[in-house]
């Protein structure tokens, strides 16, 4: 059965992870620590660092499992 995709939310940008495409390279884990953590329940915490440093590292994701939206007004 396909896992449910995952949505955190913090410093004006949502960050959404589909655990069915990760192929766990751990490069996010490496690239960016403050903001993804797998030893935390909210393993995503986007608040910790800049909305444009985090997306540049959900950009590097390389199965596409991470994807981030700026919210606007924020
Ligand atoms: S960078 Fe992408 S593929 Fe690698 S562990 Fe993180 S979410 Fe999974």
């Amino acid at each position: 059965m396909p896992k449910r995709l995952q949505m955190y939310e913090g410093g004006g940008v949502v960050v959404s992870f589909d655990p069915n495409v990760c192929i766990h390279a751990a490069d996010c884990i490496r690239g960016l620590p403050t903001v993804f953590d797998v030893k935390l329940k909210r393993w995503i915490r986007p608040e910790n660092a800049p909305a444009e440093r985090v997306a540049e590292q959900v950009r590097r994701c390389p199965s596409g499992a991470l994807q981030f939206r700026m919210k606007p007004g924020d």
